[in-house]
């Protein structure tokens, strides 16, 4: 059996591990990320992690990958701008790959994620997945024949020409209207509140729940827009699982059911419908789907 580190780089909580051939996690280890201090102090406590890991699982590496969020370089394993990290021009790969005596990978931090669902989670197995994750923002990562095709932004696809402004500066993209965030606006925006006034990922979903039917109206709503953009994905892509993450797809199947036959409906002539499944994995999409692109990286340096 042949083991993997993986490392996934959060703003909060810096996770790592050893994952095997197999894809099941050995040995793990979450580490403050310490965002305010120097990135090359941040990247000692990563190195002492992760040795802490491969000694508890008395393994030895044959590579490791890594999943960051923000602006990367993939090819020269160069973290470029992290906003929430304050890192810049940071040559993460090359210098854990110094320390750990292995190839190391970097990858987005999504498209790891996309990896793991795919290696061990919700499309495992399957010879294409489209993962979308609905957190903060739209997270998109496609996976074709056990690899990462990188670079996939999805969450910036315009589905409403003209529509709600997006933190990335265009106008009516996905994200602006499927993330949480963006749910969490149009149920504000409907007087839908906890009864402290407060408005989180879940309440319209309680709301309907409890026979608020202006809720069950703006679920509808958010929903069509979701099938207007997965719609689009399955039409350019046609994937055989889409995987959906994140907070809002933690309601399950009163999510899916609907987006399934709203899909029907929007996707392109007979193209059969992919998958439509929640994902399994939660945080240890991140770290197996690193750690596998580690085993990837290896695989073709051997070829
Ligand atoms: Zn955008």
């Amino acid at each position: 059996m042949k083991y993997y580190a993986g490392i996934d780089i959060g703003g909060t909580n810096i996770k790592t591990g050893i994952v095997d051939e197999l894809g099941e996690i050995v040995a793990e280890d979450s580490i403050p990320t310490g965002a305010d201090r120097p990135q090359e102090v941040v990247l000692q406590d990563i190195i002492a992690s992760v040795r802490g890991c491969v000694s508890t699982a008395g393994a030895s590496l044959s590579a490791a990958g890594m999943g960051s969020p923000g602006a990367i370089d993939s090819e020269r394993g160069v973290v470029i701008r992290n906003y929430n990290l304050g890192w810049k021009d940071f040559a993460i790969a090359p210098a854990m790959s110094e320390a750990l005596g292995v190839p190391v990978t970097l990858e987005n931090d999504a498209d790891a994620a996309a990896l793991g669902e795919v290696v061990a989670g919700c499309a495992k197995g399957a010879k294409s997945a489209m993962i979308i994750t609905l957190g903060t923002g739209v997270g998109s990562g496609y996976v074709i024949d056990g690899k990462i095709f990188r670079g996939c932004e999805f969450g910036h696809m315009v589905i409403v020409h003209g529509g709600l402004q997006c933190t990335c500066g265009r106008k009516g993209c996905f994200e602006a209207y499927c993330s949480a965030t963006g749910l969490i606006r149009m149920t504000r925006e409907a007087g839908i509140t906890e009864d402290d006034g407060t408005v989180n990922g879940k309440t319209i979903f309680d709301a309907a729940e409890n026979g608020n039917k202006a809720a069950a109206e703006l679920i509808d709503e958010y929903i069509e827009y979701l099938a207007c953009g997965i719609a689009n994905l399955i039409n350019g892509l046609q994937p055989e699982v889409v995987g959906l993450g994140g907070g809002v797809a933690k309601q399950g199947e009163s999510l899916l059911a609907p987006l399934r036959e709203k899909l029907r409906r929007e996707v392109f002539g007979g193209f059969a419908l992919p998958r439509i499944v929640s994902c399994t994995l939660g945080y240890k999409a991140g770290l197996i789907g690193a750690a596998m692109a580690g085993k990837n990286l290896a695989a073709s340096a051997d070829r």
